[in-house]
């Protein structure tokens, strides 16, 4: 995938703005699992793994990709979904559409959560869609900015580990895909 300039400015234009900047102050480290999109051998493979160690993971869900297949790999069905619910790890939202918000006027963007949270009303009546992830890491000020109202915490893609300060609007990660996400980030900036 590749942005426009004008895109790539949006991108940039994000990191000057910082949304939901707070000191930490945990008494120890803490890690934070989270599995994006999800296709289903991440639950297949994951669950137990997950189990054995009495872990809980956050797996962010685009409801367009239900039934779908991406990247040659099936993605979760509903009953994968509900079991996850079920298994008392996190649902966050990654929008509907998988949209790169940068890439997309904000109006859609924003139309593309409340479509996804439709989709979590419908079939996982009740739960609370507390966190948010950006498809490709990708968001804009304007984004950064209105998510914040909505969601407690979005996640990024930017290399690091959140330490006595932390962006609520912009958490940052350590990426464990297999370097795709490194090439994305040479290739656009
Ligand atoms: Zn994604």
């Amino acid at each position: 995938m590749s942005l426009s300039i004008v895109d790539k400015l949006k991108r940039r234009s994000a990191s000057f703005i910082r949304v939901g900047q707070s000191p930490l102050s945990l008494e120890k480290p803490c890690l934070s699992l989270t599995i994006d999109d999800f296709p289903q051998n991440a639950w297949d493979n994951g669950r137990s793994i997950l189990g054995d160690f009495g872990t809980k993971a956050t797996f962010y869900v685009s409801g367009g990709f239900c039934n779908q297949v991406r990247l040659g790999l099936q993605q979760y069905n509903l009953k994968t979904l509900g079991e996850v619910h079920q298994a008392g790890h996190e649902i966050g939202c990654h929008t509907f559409d998988h949209y790169n918000a940068c890439q997309v006027p904000l109006r859609r963007f924003l139309s593309s959560i409340e479509r996804n949270a439709e989709f979590f009303k419908r079939h996982l009546p009740g739960v609370e869609i507390g966190s948010f992830a950006y498809p490709y890491g990708d968001m804009t000020a304007l984004t950064k900015i209105a998510l914040a109202k909505r969601f407690s915490s979005c996640r990024g893609a930017m290399h690091g580990i959140n330490s006595n300060t932390a962006q609520a609007g912009n958490l940052l990660c350590v990426c464990l895909q297999l370097n795709d996400m490194w090439r994305y980030d040479l290739e656009t900036t």
